[in-house]
Parts: C-alpha cells; structure tokens; sequence
C-alpha cells in the first residue's frame, strides 16, 4: 500500500513552479525546430512565407506537446495530486483541451497560408497532412461531446470511451509529426521527440503502478445505514497500513447486491484519530441522486474495493488559522464533518464554526453526530440553515456577515456544496473582507 503524505505550501509552490517551467522549456525546445532544423519545405519559401509557414509548425508543435501533457493531467498520479490536488488538475485537463484545439486550428490555418490553394485537389503523397487535418476534426467533437456529455452519455461510459481515444488520438499525433515534417528524420529533433514519447510512457506506467498500489480490495463493508432521507451511510473496515487526513477522498466501487462495478469518487467523513486513535474503519455518507448511487443500499455483506486518499481539501495542507469556518450545502458536509471530527482530537484545535446549509429537516442526517461533536468542542459553533419551504433562506452576504462578525480576519474557509452556492459564498466572503487565498472549496466533480 502506498500513501504519500500532503505537502507543505512551500513545497506545492516549489514543484509546481518546476513543473511550469519544465512544460514551458519543453514548449521552448520545440519552438525551435523550424528555425534550427527547418524541413526542405522551407528551403523553398522566402520572405513573409517562409515566417508564417515557421510560425505555424510553432503552434503545430506546442499543440502536439500540449496534447501530451493533457494525457498526464488524468493519470490520477498521486504526486501530481498532492501539488495540485485532482480536481484542479481536471480543471487544467478541459482548458488545456480547448488551448490544444486553438493552436492546432491556427497552425493548420498558417500551414495552408504560405502554399495557397495551389496544391488543391492534394494528391494521396500528402497523406501526413490529411491525417493531421482528421486530427483537427476529431479533436474538434472529442471537445465538443465532453462539453455536451451530460446530456449525451452517462459518465461511466463516457469514462470508457474518452480513454482509449485520447491514447488512439496520440498515436495518429506521433505517426503525423515523424511523417509529415523531414526535420523528424534523423538527429537531435527526432532523438529529442522518442525522450519525449519515452518520458511521457513512463509517467504513464508509473501512475497505473502507483494507482494499484493505492488500491485496496474486498473490504468488508462491516456496517450501513440510512443516514436520513436519500443518504446511505456506509462503514468500511480498512488495513492500519491506510491512512489519510481528514477532508480527502478516495474512489469506491462496491461488489455485491446487484451494485454495477463502476469506482466513483467519495470523501471520507470519518476521521483518522475520531473516535478512536487510528481508527480501522472509515465511513463514507453516499446521496442517492444518480443512476448508480441509487443502487446503494444500507446493506452489509458487501465488499469494496479504495484507491486513495486523494485530494488538498483539508486543514493539514496548510499551517493552522486561529479559526476555521466550514460552510457546507447538503451532502457538502461530508469532509467537513472529518475535519471537525479530527479537530475534536487535537489539543491545539483553532475555533471552530461549522455552517450547514440544507434545503428540508429531513435532508439533517447528522442530528446524534452533530451532539456528540458539540460536547467535545465546546467551542465549535453550529449554525444550520434551512433554504427549503416556507421562512426557508439562503446564505447571502447580510446573513453571513451576521453569523462571522467574530470571526478574525486571518480564519480559514473551507466550503463544500453546490457549484453555485460555492461560488455565490465565495465572492461574498470577499466581499466581507475575507482574502481569496485563505478561501478553500471541493467540488464534487472532476
Ligand atoms: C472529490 C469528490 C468527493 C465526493 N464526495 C461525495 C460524498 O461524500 N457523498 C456523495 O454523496 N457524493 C460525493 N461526490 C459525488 C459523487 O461522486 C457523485 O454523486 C456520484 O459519482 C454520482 O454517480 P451516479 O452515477 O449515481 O450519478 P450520475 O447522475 O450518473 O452522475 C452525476 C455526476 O457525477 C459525476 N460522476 C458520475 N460518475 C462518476 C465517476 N465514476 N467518477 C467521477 N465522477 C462521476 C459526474 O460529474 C456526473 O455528471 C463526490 C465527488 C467528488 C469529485
């Protein structure tokens, strides 16, 4: 079993400034193909053309490096996360998608510029190039049917196909650049380009090791429950061998009861010290909201298998505030509770302020938790708020600068919930005064 711990802020800036830079000196080298080993096909051109046909075998190849580094971004490499967390990661994934599709559309655009439409029909000689346009064209509804793909595909399918394309994808990008451009056909460009490929195989193979190695399997689920309504509480027996901080997450798939075997992602709720010093088991709380959620019964007798943790949502990535405030939205309480459950541990816990936003009484599943935590934390501060039915309200900027008038400026935030309501608490905090780099949230997608 491999755990690795969470880094230092420094050191998270540290790594991610030498990722950045290695990125960007790989961009750097590649940017200098067409000048220090221009193909033949440049000999030919002069003046304005031969720039613009320089220039565009620049964006070609920023592009082909960008590609590559967007199949790294989804290794679910554990060092990766531990810089950048995977949800970030994933957010760079779907720019970095549409930054790959902006380049190669400008080089093909700047490729044509300098020949014209001369060459038109293209003979079947030039079949590099048509393979380089297919690429364009299918990158172009790769992008598409991912922005579109909640309405068009379950995840998990979607999941499966996405894969193996984005790998097909990359080895029609090799068989284009080593056959459309001469200055691949020998020396440092073409030594230079088999690194590449060789560095980023490597990366891949490392991942899918670590990942097994991060995997644990056919754990009994040893207790379940029905938290409240449409919520499953599920606990987990786990080796002493796993460990993780409070507030991060590992992915779960579950075998028996008819349950497809399909791995979501899911925070822990328990605590590593709660309520026992390195406890053996860890609970997940699952919401009954989607297709296969909705099979997840309170049942024992089950067996899951765990790959993680993963994740930066949590008070141990960073130095202590003198307070903390967690703001959750419904089933956005559940790493929240970890925090606060492992903070009731600790003798050197900061303040606590612990706001609950839910739309119905019944969607309270934590009544006894929320007791028991109460009176271990003396001075955990509860606020529970019902947005649902009638007098129900929502959290806006007048009512939370109500509920932290005492809260020091230096606190630390930690949100969890909805996308909209994390964003709508996130700019009225700043609005309160609160700065932006002390605001901390989980999204419950990647
Ligand atoms: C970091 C993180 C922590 C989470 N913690 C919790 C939690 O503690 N409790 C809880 O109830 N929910 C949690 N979720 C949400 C949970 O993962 C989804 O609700 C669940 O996967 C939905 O699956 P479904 O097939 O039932 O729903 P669907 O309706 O099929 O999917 C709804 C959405 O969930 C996401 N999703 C679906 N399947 C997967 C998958 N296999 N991998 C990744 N994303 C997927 C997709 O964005 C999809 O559009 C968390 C999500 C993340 C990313």
């Amino acid at each position: 079993m491999v755990t690795m711990r969470l880094l230092s802020p420094t050191r998270r800036t540290i790594f991610s400034f030498a990722s950045i830079l290695l990125v960007v000196a790989v961009l750097g080298c590649a940017a200098t193909i067409p000048f220090v080993w221009p193909s033949t096909s440049l000999w030919y051109k002069t003046g304005s053309d031969k720039l613009v046909l320089q220039i565009g075998k620049v964006f070609g190849l920023c592009a082909a490096v960008l590609f590559f580094v967007q199949i790294l971004l989804v290794q679910r490499l554990v060092i990766f996360d531990r810089i950048w967390g995977l949800d970030r990661l994933s957010f760079f994934h779907r720019i970095n998608s549409f930054l790959i599709l902006a380049l190669a559309i400008t080089h093909s655009g700047l490729v044509i510029l300098p020949e014209g439409l001369d060459n038109l029909p293209i003979g079947r000689e030039f079949w590099p190039e048509m393979v380089g346009a297919a690429l364009v064209i299918t990158l172009a509804f790769f992008i598409a049917v991912a922005l579109y793909r909640r309405r068009l595909l379950a995840y998990d399918v979607w999941r499966k196909v996405h894969r193996p394309v984005g790998y097909l994808l990359a080895v029609v990008l090799i068989i284009h650049i080593f056959n459309v451009s001469d200055s691949f056909e020998t020396g440092v460009p073409r030594g230079g380009l088999w690194v590449f490929i060789g560095a980023i195989v490597l990366t891949i193979i490392l991942a899918k090791y670590l990942t097994a190695r991060m995997t644990l399997k056919q754990l009994p689920v040893s207790a379940g429950r029905q938290a409240g309504e449409g919520v499953v509480g599920l606990r987990i027996e786990v080796p002493s061998s796993f460990s993780y901080a409070p507030g991060q997450f590992a992915f779960l798939s579950l075998h028996g009861g008819g349950i497809a075997p399909e791995t979501h992602p899911f925070s822990i709720s328990s605590a590593p010290d709660f309520p026992t010093k390195r406890s053996s088991s860890i609970e997940f709380f699952i919401k009954q909201c989607g297709d296969w959620t909705s099979t997840i019964t309170p049942e024992t007798g089950l067996q899951a298998s765990l790959t993680g943790p993963f994740g930066l949502f949590s008070y141990k990535a960073r130095p202590l505030p003198p307070m903390i405030v967690c703001i959750g939205g419904g089933i956005g309480i559940t790493p929240l509770l970890s925090m606060i459950r492992q903070l009731s541990t600790e003798q050197d816990a900061p303040k606590l302020m612990l706001v609950w936003s839910v739309t119905r009484k019944s969607d309270m599943f934590l009544s006894e938790e929320l007791t028991e935590l109460q009176s271990r934390l003396p001075f955990l501060h509860t606020h529970i708020i019902y947005t649902g039915g009638e007098g129900g309200r929502r959290l806006h900027e007048e009512s939370l600068s109500a509920l932290l008038k005492d809260v020091p400026d230096n606190s630390h935030f930690y949100i969890c919930g909805p996308e909209p309501m994390m964003s709508d608490i996130r700019g009225h905090l700043q609005q309160l005064r609160y700065l932006r780099k002390s605001i901390f949230w989980e999204r419950f997608s990647l």
